[in-house]
This record gives structure tokens, C-alpha cells and sequence, in this order.
């Protein structure tokens, strides 16, 4: 049955109003935030868990692609449609569904943003902890998909340490629902564990029941300089060990430093050459006497100098190089080469000087921050794809870092996920016996391969 037709049925199925299929609607959600483009056929828009199983089951009966969309903010490819089908966008049902004060529990459906759960939470004293950079734009289905991370993870941990449970659909169009509202659960397997992080390829999330906590009674954002690289990476090594346990620990190299200050029109006045920005959280007198150890120990690191701030104005001030961040580097070349590898912890400082070594030796510009404290280093190979010695460098810098990170023993995506942009490193990782039982549990919920087709593997 060609599309046309396919389209007409979906319209007859859950109404024509959630039904796109012109050119401006498929442009529009081609693509992600790595550039990846391919049109999808059709664009759905399901208001309800009905609609989302109507249109799979039309799919599923015609063995056409599904895609599953939130935000479009992706570092991974992940909502790109590349075998073509329907996209089905969340834009629509983006209620929370129930705020459980009670039981510290909220019920959202996949398209809420995520910055809007943070902010329900905070104007009623709780605390919804995993706070992607993207959380203005990513939606909550997006993140659970994908088990995002942020800031601070490192001491609160990621998505899937608040997700409770998960209901959706397969790809035939049935209902499955797993995880509970009780915060301890071992009946069987963890399949809700298996879906958060499974890119979209498993089901589709039509309801999220996420665990929030009690807001913080006090919070100090500190901002520390030093005049070398790894100064700032063994600052970060004594925080651990020192158990300051940060509410954020986030690491700028020089090159970022340099690429904000000239987007901002500021001056690096100090030589400064790395930022660790911290945030410290809990009752007031556990935040000062942690603030005491952290002096002690940036002193002991060389610190070039520290900024401390306790209001919003002045904590909006001191993150404005790390916010800046994104854009800023955005301008040094045309293209950005985004990867999110983590390591052990003890290995952070040796893998970012290899990784240094690496943007000397190839005469390259690589970009690094990131959530250091969880081993997560943002590395960002900046080229120009017009010249083809950055273009041949960039391909052999890659493998070079995720060999590197495979044989520290660390991962080569700490939170953006595998998708389009890393199926091919991910034999680096894992074996072809791994990769097969990958397969063969995606076969188990999708059996005709349909459902987000072409990602991971
Ligand atoms: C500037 C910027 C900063 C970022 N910072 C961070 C960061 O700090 N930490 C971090 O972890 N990531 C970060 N990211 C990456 C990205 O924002 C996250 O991966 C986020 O979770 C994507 O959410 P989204 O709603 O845009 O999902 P999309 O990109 O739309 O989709 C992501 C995946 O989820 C699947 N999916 C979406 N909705 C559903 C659903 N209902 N059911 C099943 N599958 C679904 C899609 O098929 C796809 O595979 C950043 C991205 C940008 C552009």
C-alpha cells in the first residue's frame, strides 16, 4: 500500500488534524540536534494513549518505519526517521497527569519538558534532579529514552535513578506497563531499567511515573580558575576524594574558555586555562563547612581565583561561561563533532591529556567540558568539513578516543546514547556475541524490526 493510502487511514483512524504529510511538517522533523537529516513520510501527532496504539497498528499491519519524537534535541540522531515511515511526534500530549505530593511521586505523559517538571517541582519545595543542558527544549520522554544526564548527576544521579515505572506500547500496538509506584520492586525482570536508555527502539513511552525529592534548604555556586589543565582535572580528583559530594562538578578547558570569552567580548584576564564550576547543596551549615574544605583544597590545587555566589543574580553570573558554552564553541568552525565519552574516574585527568596531545599532534581543535565528577567529558572536534585534512584528522582522532576509552575501561557515550552517530564505534565496546543478544531482546518487543529501525546496531 503506498502512503497516500497509508496516510488516509491513520487520518480515518485518529482524525485528520493529527495527521501531516507536507513538506514543511516533514522538513520539520527530519532531523535532530547532530544535523542528521532524513525526511519521514508522514508526521503523527498522537493526543492520547488510543491514538498512539491506532497508529501503530496500522504501521505494524503495513510494515511501515515508526519513529519516536520529543524534542528533536538529540546528540545522537536517535528521533532521526532514516528508513523513512511515520514519525510520531509527542508535541500534543504534554500533560502532567498527576503531582502525588504524598508519595513524592509525578505521573507525565512522554512530551512534557523537561525544564517544566523542574520548575512544578521547585515552586512546591521538591526537587527533580537530571537537568540536561537541552532542558528548555528536551522533553521527559526524550530523556527517559535516552537516560540523560547533566550537571548534577554526580551526586543525584540520572534519569533512570527517577524512574519509577514505564507504560507504553509495542509495536503491534499493545499495552505493556512495567515498574511500580513502591520504591522497592523485584518482580520480576527490571524491564523498566532495560527501556530507560533504549533510544526509542524497544516501546513507545505513553506515561512516565517519575520520583521527585525534597528540595535542598540551602545552595552556593562556586566558580574556581587555574592556570593549567591539569591543575583543574586533580582540583576535581580531591573533590571526590575528599567526599564534598557537589551537587554539580563541571570542568571547562582553555579552548572553551577562549571560544566564550570572544563570543562574550570578554578578556581572559588571569591566563586562566581551567574552570571547575561547583555547586554545593544541603542544610546551611553543612554548606559552610564544605565551602571551608573546598577553599583549602583549591588553594592546595594552585587556584588562580575563585568566585562564590549564593542569589540567583549572582549564580546566573557566574554560570553564564558554562550556559555560553554551546553557541560559543559553535563558532570556532562550521562543524562540531560532539562526542560524550566517560571514563573511570581516575582516569579523567590521563584521558584528557591524551586527548590534548591528540588536538597537538593532529594540529586539531578539540573542545573539552563537561561533568567531570562522573567521569563525562564532553569532547567537541571542532573542523571545517570543506577541508579535507581536518575532515581525514577528525575520522582518525574518533577512533583514536574510543579505542582509548574502551581501554580505560569507560564507555564511548556517557548520556547521548548510540543512535545514528556511534552504531559504528559500538563493537569497540562490545563483542559480536553482545551485540547479537542487543538483537535478539529488540526482536523480542519488535519482531519485524520496525520500531525506530537502524539505531544502536
Ligand atoms: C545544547 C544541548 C545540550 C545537551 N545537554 C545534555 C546534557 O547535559 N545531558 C544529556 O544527557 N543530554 C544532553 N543533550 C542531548 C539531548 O538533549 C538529550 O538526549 C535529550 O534526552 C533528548 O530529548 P528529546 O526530547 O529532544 O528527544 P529526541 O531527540 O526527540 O529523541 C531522543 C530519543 O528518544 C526517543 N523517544 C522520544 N520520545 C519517545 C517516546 N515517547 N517513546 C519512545 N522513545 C522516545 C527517540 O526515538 C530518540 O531515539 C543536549 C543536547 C543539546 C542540543
Amino acid at each position: 500500500m503506498d502512503i497516500k493510502n497509508i496516510s488516509d487511514l491513520l487520518r480515518n483512524s485518529i482524525g485528520s488534524s493529527k495527521i501531516k504529510t507536507s513538506e514543511e511538517f516533514l522538513l520539520s522533523y527530519s532531523y535532530d540536534a547532530t544535523g542528521i537529516k532524513k525526511n519521514p513520510d508522514i508526521v503523527a501527532f498522537p493526543e492520547n494513549e488510543s491514538d498512539i496504539s491506532n497508529i501503530l497498528k496500522i504501521a505494524s499491519k503495513f510494515k511501515i518505519p515508526v519513529t519516536p519524537r520529543g524534542g528533536g534535541v538529540g546528540y545522537s540522531g536517535g528521533s532521526v526517521p532514516v528508513q523513512g515511515g511515520i514519525v510520531m511526534a509527542f508535541s500534543k500530549m504534554n500533560r502532567i497527569l498527576k503531582f502525588d505530593e504524598k508519595n513524592l511521586l509525578i505521573e507525565a505523559e512522554p512530551g512534557v519538558i523537561t525544564g517544566r517538571i523542574i520548575d512544578i517541582c521547585e515552586s512546591r519545595g521538591l526537587f527533580y534532579p537530571p537537568d540536561p543542558a537541552s532542558l528548555k527544549n528536551s522533553t521527559i520522554g526524550g530523556n527517559v529514552s535516552e537516560n540523560a544526564g547533566g550537571p548534577r548527576c554526580f551526586k543525584y544521579g540520572v534519569t533512570s535513578d527517577y524512574v519509577m515505572a514505564v507504560e507504553g506500547f509495542l509495536m503491534n500496538g499493545e499495552k505493556v506497563k512495567f515498574g511500580s509506584y513502591s520504591i522497592k520492586d523485584v518482580s520480576g525482570y527490571d524491564i523498566k531499567k532495560l527501556i530507560v536508555g533504549s533510544e526509542g527502539t524497544l516501546i513507545v513511552i505513553s506515561k512516565i511515573v517519575l520520583k521527585v525529592i525534597p528540595k535542598p534548604e540551602s545552595r552556593i555556586l562556586i566558580r574556581v580558575e587555574f592556570n593549567s589543565l591539569k591543575a583543574g582535572a586533580d582540583f576535581i580528583m580531591k573533590i571526590i576524594r575528599f567526599n564534598l559530594s557537589p551537587s554539580v562538578l563541571e570542568f571547562i578547558d582553555k579552548t572553551s574558555l577562549d571560544a566564550v570569552n570572544k563570543y562574550l567580548r570578554t578578556e581572559n584576564e588571569r591566563d586562566t586555562k581551567s574552570i571547575v564550576i561547583l555547586e554545593l547543596d544541603g542544610s546551611s551549615g553543612d554548606v559552610n563547612n564544605k565551602l571551608k574544605s573546598l577553599k583549602r583544597l583549591a588553594l592546595e590545587s594552585g587556584v588562580n581565583d575563585i568566585k562564590i555566589a549564593d542569589n540567583t543574580a549572582e549564580m546566573e553570573e557566574l554560570w553564564s561561561i558554562r550556559r555560553n558554552l554551546s553557541p560559543a564553541i559553535s563558532n570556532l568552525k562550521p562543524k562540531k563533532i560532539n562526542e560524550d565519552i566517560a571514563v573511570p574516574i581516575g582516569k579523567v585527568s590521563d584521558t584528557i591529556e591524551y586527548i590534548s596531545g591528540l588536538a597537538d599532534e593532529y594540529d586539531m581543535c578539540i573542545v573539552m567540558f563537561g561533568h567531570l565528577g562522573d567521569g563525562n567529558i564532553h569532547t567537541n572536534i571542532m573542523i571545517d568539513p570543506a577541508d579535507k585534512r581536518e575532515l581525514e584528522n577528525s575520522k582518525i582522532i574518533l577512533d583514536k578516543i574510543f579505542k582509548y576509552v574502551v581501554s580505560v575501561k569507560g564507555t564511548i557515550s556517557g548520556e547521548h546514547g548510540i543512535g545514528l552517530s556511534k552504531k559504528e564505534y559500538l563493537g569497540y565496546q562490545y563483542s559480536k556475541t553482545e551485540i547479537d543478544i542487543f538483537r535478539k531482546i529488540k526482536s523480542v518487543f519488535d519482531p519485524d524490526n520496525l520500531l525506530n529501525p537502524g539505531k544502536i546496531f
